[in-house]
């Protein structure tokens, strides 16, 4: 196996003589940002991949194609020299809460979580109420963004979802019903808005919506099974206009997110990550997500050796919805669209891990005796 100074002064000649230009050759050092700078694009990270593959003599999992890791030279050499773990991923927020004890959750069942035979929870007493809080908050954030409140429908043209790219990314989530040639169950919220806006022209700020509903995907995880619901809550907020107008809406719910995390005293971390949920993964574009990161995730803690569940997303979709249901912005381009989604099944299993089901034990603004008092 190649040394790390040894593969970062192969890396170097290699990106000199052969990825820039002859005339950005002496800009590159071990340490130059290469995509950041862009002296490298997209196409090229391909070329990096086959080269580190060759010279290392091993194949590098799709799960180490990452920005930390190709960001430099220096990180690239750090990365791929050893074995060394991988920077990968970057938090962007962190509340650690190390001295908890965990509960079982699947002790928490009997609490007001009941399982049902279609792989949902149905919801009582302190999980329902939970919900309850967390639903409104959100809510009212969305209102203050200006976002209208949407009811969908409980079932999604197929036509729709084939235009979203889901069926051909993830055919094998897709539940229909029976035989049913036209309509399935909604794998997310977000794609019941999307042809609503079809074929028009949206504003900068063009539009902002909130929804809650039932989300089906085929999904089971056998070990955890409360942790991966077939049938589950989803809360979104949709924006849809220009680039900044969908990062300035999830910077935003970012840290409003973050400020509950901290008053709901939750073990948590924010970070990039990397399963777009309606993109192709080639490597390139996989490694160019990092560089401008499509994809936080909100990760709580459910046990003691700090396993977590993805709990809230923030999505930056770039033009790929504007594209597929052809809404422009008024200078003529695609318009963005990106989605903050919540999980409020995941949220009470990992509330319940953390604080337990006794509400007194609860942060006091969410017990529901506070709640009614104040
Ligand atoms: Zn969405």
């Amino acid at each position: 196996m190649l040394s790390r100074d040894e593969l970062e002064q192969r890396l170097l000649r290699f990106v000199r003589r052969d990825l820039v230009s002859s005339a950005l050759a002496d800009r590159v050092l071990p340490t130059t940002r290469l995509f950041e700078e862009r002296l490298v694009d997209s196409l090229k990270i391909l070329e990096l991949i086959a080269f580190l593959e060759v010279v290392t003599h091993r194949k590098i999992p799709d799960a180490q194609v990452v920005l930390a890791n190709f960001a430099s030279i220096e990180a690239m050499a750090k990365a791929f020299s050893t074995t060394a773990e991988s920077a990968y991923p970057a938090k962007i927020f962190e509340n650690a809460r190390r001295d908890r004890s965990y509960v079982d959750p699947a002790l928490l069942i009997a609490e007001g979580a009941i399982q049902t035979g279609d792989g949902g929870l149905e919801l009582h007493g302190s999980a329902l109420a939970l919900v309850e809080y967390l639903d409104g908050q959100v809510a009212q954030w969305a209102r203050e963004i200006g976002a209208v409140e949407e009811v969908f429908a409980d079932t999604i043209a197929l036509k729709t979802l084939e235009r979203a790219g889901f069926i051909k990314a993830f055919p094998q989530k897709l539940v229909r019903i029976g035989d049913d040639d036209d309509y399935a169950l909604p794998p997310a919220v977000c794609y019941h808005h999307y042809p609503y806006l079809a074929n028009q022209i949206v504003d900068e700020r063009g539009s902002i919506i909130t929804a809650i509903g039932r989300c089906v995907r085929e999904e089971h995880d056998d070990t955890h099974p409360l942790e991966r619901l077939r049938s589950f809550t989803m809360r979104e907020i949709v924006a849809v206009g220009s680039a900044e107008f969908v990062e300035e809406m999830r910077a935003d719910l970012i840290e409003r997110v973050g400020k509950l995390i901290v008053a709901l005293d939750l073990d948590a971390v924010i970070e990039t990550a990397t399963d777009p949920f309606f993109t192709s993964e080639s490597r390139g574009r996989l490694l160019m997500q990092q560089v401008q990161p499509l994809k936080y995730e909100l990760r709580l803690t459910v046990s003691d050796d700090g396993r977590s569940i993805a709990a809230a997303s923030f999505n930056n979709h770039q033009d790929h919805f504007g594209k597929a249901f052809s809404i422009r912005q008024r200078g003529g381009e695609f318009a963005h669209s990106g989605c903050v989604a919540f999980g409020w099944e995941r949220w009470i299993l990992a509330f319940f891990a953390q604080h337990g089901t006794c509400e007194a034990d609860w942060p006091i603004r969410i017990r529901r005796s506070h709640a009614i008092a104040s």
